[in-house]
């Protein structure tokens, strides 16, 4: 039997306009806390507070229609999920309550793809992150220790790690989160957004179980991006097979995947920081148990992109390799590092510069002498809940406008890689913000204006 109970603080706090008292449509499923006491008694909210988010997880009892009223939803709990619900929870402070809606609250793609590949930013910046709200600090203690935030805080600081370090430390974040009572975990999928009876009202529908609705006046669109793919040209001999993005860049699966025992040519489209970790994970591969493995690397760049550390800031911050990923591309690819390094024997580089038919050439010429295909061509959005307006992201403000009216989409909103900061570097190179610490910065400028604080509230 699980039973949801949701604390919450009747204290007025300053945030603006979306500050209600939030009263439960089913009054005997909650208290209330008012200056740090419960209406109920005491021993009733002590002995029920430590169910309250655990239950609406699991509760498959509910009344049919049943319809629970929050200040915030946040859809997703990846890297940007948990930042937003951390960046909402210091912004409403006391009394609010935020909906978190997610299939497994498992850290997103870092947890799901990225556990083996080397980090492109070192431990400080994950430890920045994971101690960069009041809320996060408050969930980091809510969780025993050792756990993932005192482990990455062992680790040297200046040097970039192993994602796994960076999954640990979201999943340990995400707990805490979870234990808070301002928070209700909803596993599922959010699968239809609808404006509720009045225009400042979102009405969120999750998959198989239509009938609870989340309602709040502040939705916030965290729902992460895939491996984006293109049609390649298709030869009339051969075809190769795909391999996945995700697959390639484990190398505990890659060295499963591929034969051992026999001659196998991977093709490798793409010049990006996965491509050039799939370079890396395949010329490994070759040294280590598959002498037979070869790769055709179908790039358009005659050289590779670096992030530059200048005074300050970095150029390319964003586009640039680094890490692993850099010291490998300047070590076996750059110019002739290729042949130098001995990676040419394994890796052949085909142009694919010169404009689209030279590309197309160049596929149709090499695709058939490969067994395989892995496209490192970039990351597209998942796809968003169903909704009746089609809406466009406004990559400043992290809001929507209506594509038919170009007019502001009220109370919705984007963070993370499917919804990044463009930002302008000093030398004037456009480029979308993308990683941790990135996303909390992008946060803590454009939350006060969503909730409609000028500054964050007194706790
Ligand atoms: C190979 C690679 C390496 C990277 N390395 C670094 C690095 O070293 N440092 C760094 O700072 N950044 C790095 N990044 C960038 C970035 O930080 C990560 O991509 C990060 O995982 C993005 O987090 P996210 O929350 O936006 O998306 P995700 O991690 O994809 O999370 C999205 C979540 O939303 C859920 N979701 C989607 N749709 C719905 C729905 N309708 N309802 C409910 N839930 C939904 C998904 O299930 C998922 O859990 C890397 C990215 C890649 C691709």
């Amino acid at each position: 039997m699980s039973v949801k109970i949701d604390a919450f603080n009747t204290s007025r706090v300053c945030v603006g306009k979306w500050m209600r008292p939030l009263v439960q449509q089913t009054p005997t499923r909650c208290f209330a806390l008012e200056a740090g006491r419960p209406l109920y008694s005491q021993t009733r909210a002590a002995r029920v507070a430590p169910f309250a988010i655990r239950t609406l997880i699991t509760d498959s009892r509910k009344q049919p229609t049943e319809t629970e009223q929050f200040s915030a939803i946040v859809v997703g709990a990846g890297a940007s999920g948990i930042a937003v619900t951390g960046s909402l929870l210091d912004t409403l402070g006391h009394g609010s309550r935020i909906a978190w809606v997610d299939p497994d609250f498992k850290g997103g793609r870092i947890n799901a793809c990225y556990r083996e590949v080397p980090s492109n930013t070192i431990a400080q910046t994950f430890l920045d992150y994971g101690k960069g709200f009041e809320s996060f600090r408050r969930a980091a203690q809510a969780v025993s220790e050792p756990n993932g935030l005192t482990k990455l805080a062992a680790l040297e600081p200046k040097s970039t790690c192993s994602l796994h370090h960076a999954g640990d430390m979201l999943q340990t974040l995400s707990d805490g989160l979870l234990r808070d009572n301002q928070v209700s975990g909803l596993r599922g999928a959010v699968v239809k957004a609808s404006r509720g009876k009045s225009p400042s009202e979102w009405v969120m529908t999750i998959q198989g179980k239509e009938a609870q609705r989340l309602v709040a006046p502040l939705v916030v669109y965290c729902t992460g991006s895939h491996p984006a793919t293109v049609k390649l040209p298709t030869p009339s001999d051969k075809t190769p097979r795909t391999l996945g993005l995700d697959d390639v860049l484990k190398p505990s699966i890659l060295r499963n995947t591929l034969p051992k025992d026999r001659p196998v040519c991977v093709g490798v489209i793409g010049a990006s920081h996965s491509a050039i970790l799939v370079l890396r994970n395949l010329l490994d591969l070759s040294r280590d148990s598959h002498p037979q493995l070869r790769v055709r690397w179908f790039t358009r760049h005659k050289e590779l992109k670096y992030a530059k550390y200048m005074d300050g800031w970095i150029l390319y911050d964003n586009t640039g390799l680094k890490g692993l990923a850099a010291e490998f591309g300047r070590q076996y690819l750059e110019g002739d590092q290729l042949a130098k390094s001995g990676a040419g024997e394994i890796i052949t580089r085909v142009d694919c510069s010169g404009g689209a038919e030279q590309e197309k050439d160049a596929f149709l010429r090499e695709l058939p002498q490969c067994d395989h295909i892995v496209q490192a061509v970039g990351f597209s959005k998942n796809e968003l809940p169903e909704m009746e307006t089609e809406v466009e992201f406004d990559n400043i403000t992290g809001g929507f406008v209506d594509r038919a009216t170009g007019q502001p989409v009220p109370g919705l909103f984007g963070a993370g890689i499917a919804f990044p900061e463009r930002v302008t570097d000093k030398a004037g190179n456009v480029e979308y913000a993308v990683g941790f610490f990135k996303f909390m910065k992008f946060l803590k400028r454009v939350v006060p204006s969503w909730v409609g604080v000028d500054q964050k509230p007194a706790n």
